[in-house]
């Protein structure tokens, strides 16, 4: 399967890396023609405003919309939550806004705005899935047909809607491919 990675900026090698790990071909994309050689697409965490105007800036936002509406598998982690959500608190902008939640940025405030937990997800997996948070959002509101996948200390940071996957935390950045395989098989 070829899996794209949003490729402007923030943590796409680490999920490079995680997609080759699992057989599968990664394929960078930053431009529109690139969206036409991939089976789903993972947007990457980084910094939702920068990774949002060079959407912009390449055309690639209203192609990439309409893609996802087509039904384009596609997992926003953490900015790439940001990216897709309908609502952002605080903000008049958004970005992709095709998943109907509304969204908190850098959520934790400045005291912990990074941190690691560790937490079994029972829809996913038995084991124990490790979760890095580095200035996370979290979801603050969802609709009805926005299934929450996690919460942690009563925020929901895992949502899935159709054919999109969002998360708060970055599985990239740690050993565990267990997300991504759930992606894959649930989604693509
Ligand atoms: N704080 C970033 C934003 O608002 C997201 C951080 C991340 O992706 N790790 O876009």
């Amino acid at each position: 399967m070829n899996i794209g990675v949003l490729a402007f900026q923030g943590s796409v090698i680490e999920h490079i890396k995680h997609i080759e790990k699992l057989g599968h071909k990664a394929i960078e994309v930053k431009k529109v023609e690139d969206l036409n050689n991939i089976d789903a697409l993972i947007l990457p965490g980084g910094e939702s405003t920068t990774i949002g105007k060079l959407l912009i800036i390449t055309g690639m936002l209203d192609a990439l919309r309409s893609k996802i509406l087509s039904g384009l598998p596609v997992w926003g982690t953490c900015a790439g939550m940001i990216l897709l959500a309908k609502e952002i608190e605080g903000e008049e902008n958004t970005y992709l806004g095709v998943m109907d939640i509304k969204v908190k940025r850098n959520a934790y405030g400045t005291q912990i705005d990074s941190f690691e937990s560790n937490k079994v997800i029972e829809k996913i997996s038995p084991n124990p899935i490790k979760m890095v948070f580095i200035r996370a959002p979290y979801v603050i509101k969802c609709n009805k047909e926005t299934e929450i996948i996690s919460e942690v200390n009563n925020n929901i940071i895992a949502v899935r809607e159709r054919n999109m996957l969002a998360t708060s935390f970055h599985p990239e950045l740690t050993d565990d491919t267990t997300f991504l395989e759930y992606f894959i098989k649930d989604f693509a």
